[in-house]
């Protein structure tokens, strides 16, 4: 299950790469450039866009009503039975790529010396090369996820 969204879905498309779903953000003009990539790469199309929602009838699409973002990935959790799995955490958050294992020793001196001195596993993402392990932030996001999808059970 792969995901496309458009622009005010930021945050959306944040929780969805942080649940391990390939998510895209198309932040570029022309909505059937949008359903085109959509089609093409087999992507389901999240839109608060009504116009986009006409455009994309009896296409794989969901329209989202919510505001909120933590809201709004209940409706997508909703939509589509999502469960946070294996993969989860294990995609960039800025550019969607999947996050490989570093080792320890080669990000000595790029993060904060208190990270280096009382974390193990760290991860990188090929394409920005930014760095992550997991951390307090990620246990509070983990506990996030955990409450939106017992929710909807
Ligand atoms: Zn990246």
């Amino acid at each position: 299950m792969k995901f496309i969204a458009d622009a005010p879905l930021g945050k959306l498309v944040k929780w969805l790469r942080i649940l391990g779903y390939d998510t895209l953000y198309f932040r570029e003009k022309g909505l059937t450039r949008l359903i085109e990539r959509a089609e093409r790469e087999d992507r389901i199309i999240l839109t608060r866009n009504r116009h986009l929602k006409r455009l994309s009838e009896g296409k794989k699409s969901l329209f989202i009503t919510q505001n909120q973002p933590s809201l709004q990935l209940r409706e997508v959790i909703q939509a589509y039975n999502i469960k946070k799995g294996e993969e989860a955490f294990s995609r960039c958050l800025v550019c969607n790529h999947p996050l490989q294992e570093i080792a320890r020793k080669e990000i000595e001196g790029k993060v904060p010396e208190y990270v280096y001195d009382t974390q193990n596993d760290f991860f990188t993402c090929p394409q920005c090369h930014r760095i992550y392990w997991p951390g307090t932030h990620l246990q509070r996001m983990e506990e996030k996820i955990d409450t939106l999808c017992s929710e909807v059970e």
